[in-house]
């Protein structure tokens, strides 16, 4: 591990990217995703968390859609599979990491997590088992997917009277100061090379890279980290030369990122005009400062991978919703069926052979299989503020 964990870069605004040591492919007999430890910004590893994603081979979905390749990454809970993330998405591939990178370091720091849901569900879970403290920054509205399947631990909960946005703005005012270190999006390392490990559990298990990656994306953070993760794989030089054409896919009319690939400028983009983010088939994919143009960002994935972005209406995410939990027999996140949606319109489009090797990023799901098996605790909200309140409110509730 030769990165010190920055999440910026002294010479541009890139995306800080980490240098491994090891070249070669060679996953360890550990659990879960430390089994890629050596690809992970980490030198210790905790039994109690880092579940994987899980990934197989379809039946059901690949008979509906003709394919003959297709390959499903489930991040979610469904233990039938081998599925074993309580808090349902592939966000808890970040959380585990992050929390591993700052006990190694043995930091002080309180860290800051901004989120529209699903991150803050993932770091409140991971931190409890932990131990470690965090403070979360949640739009008010996004309060109620917030729980733990074990008792809360040093979680404080700040519900944000505004969008996700908002939460990043206030979080970023607390995290500068001394005391707190901000999780970083995009540019923590440890978030991506986490959710990089998606791609790893397939080449492990299937032994080559996949033509096709399709993903739902709102920041595209996941997006950028498999196309890291391939970039490594080929380093190996046992999986050929050509990365997966990355498929992301947005919700419109509420899709920043669709909109620039389309060429669209910053004053065109009136989101709020369609009252974005309400209104969404999810609204985790909501996110008006994706990093797109930086080095090492959306654009740069997706142009050298030869890949597409797609926009994806209510309609065909609610119906490809049904389709695939019909097909697949699990229930899975509104966010993921957006990039089933995206596999279908590839598939009808031809931009897909029949014959191709295809990954499909199921990034959430199980929360009803969950219920089956494991009761919840909804986290309660600590304290609400406006971009109108200052943080030392907030302070002020820490220390007491
Ligand atoms: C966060 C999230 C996404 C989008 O992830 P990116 O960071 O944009 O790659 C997709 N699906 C679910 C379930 C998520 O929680």
């Amino acid at each position: 591990m030769l990165s010190d964990g920055a999440t910026s870069c002294p010479l541009d605004s890139g995306l800080p990217r980490a240098e491994y040591t090891e070249r070669r492919f060679k996953p360890r007999e550990l659990p879960g995703i430390w089994s890629f430890i050596d690809w992970l910004p980490v030198d210790g590893w905790n039994p109690s968390t880092g579940a994987s994603s899980v990934t197989y081979r379809s039946s059901g979905l690949a008979a509906d859609l003709d394919l003959e390749r297709l390959y499903i990454s489930f991040s979610g809970y469904w233990p039938e599979r081998g599925a074993l993330m309580r808090t349902c998405s592939f966000k808890e591939l970040e959380a585990a990491p992050t929390m591993q990178m700052l006990l190694d370091r043995k930091t002080e720091e309180i860290l800051v997590v901004a989120s529209a849901g699903n991150t803050a569900r993932a770091f409140a879970e991971v931190c409890s088992v932990t131990g470690q403290p965090v403070i979360l920054f949640v739009p008010v509205s996004s309060l109620d997917r917030l729980w733990t399947t074990v008792e809360p631990g040093r979680v404080l909960v700040v519900g944000v009277k505004g969008d996700y946005a908002d939460a990043i703005k206030l979080a970023g005012v607390l995290s500068s100061r001394s005391g707190f270190r901000p999780e970083g999006g995009a540019r923590n390392i440890a978030r991506r090379d986490g959710m990089g490990t998606v791609l790893l559990d397939h080449v492990r298990r299937f032994d080559s890279l996949p033509d096709h990656y399709f993903q739902a994306i709102g920041s595209g953070t996941g997006g950028i980290a498999v196309w890291e993760a391939s970039m490594r794989v080929i380093g190996d030089g046992r999986f050929g030369e050509r990365l997966p054409r990355l498929h992301l896919a947005q919700n419109i009319p509420c899709a920043p990122v669709h909109a620039m690939w389309h060429g669209m400028s910053q004053e065109e983009m009136n989101f709020d005009a369609y009252g974005c983010p309400e209104g969404m088939h999810d609204d985790v994919l909501f996110n008006r400062n994706p990093p797109y143009a930086v080095p090492g960002g959306v654009r740069d994935a997706v142009i050298s991978s030869s890949g597409r972005i797609y926009g994806i209406d209510n309609t065909r995410a609610a119906s490809a919703q049904r389709l695939f939990e019909r097909s697949e027999g699990i229930d899975i996140l509104p966010a993921a069926a957006v990039a089933v949606a995206a596999l279908i319109d590839a598939v009808e489009s031809g931009f897909v052979g029949r014959d191709d090797e295809i990954l499909l990023n199921v990034t959430g799901g199980g929360v009803k299989r969950l219920a089956e098996d494991h009761s919840r605790m909804r986290l309660k909200c600590d304290l609400r503020l406006g971009l109108e309140d200052s943080v030392d409110v907030l302070l002020e509730e820490i220390l007491a």
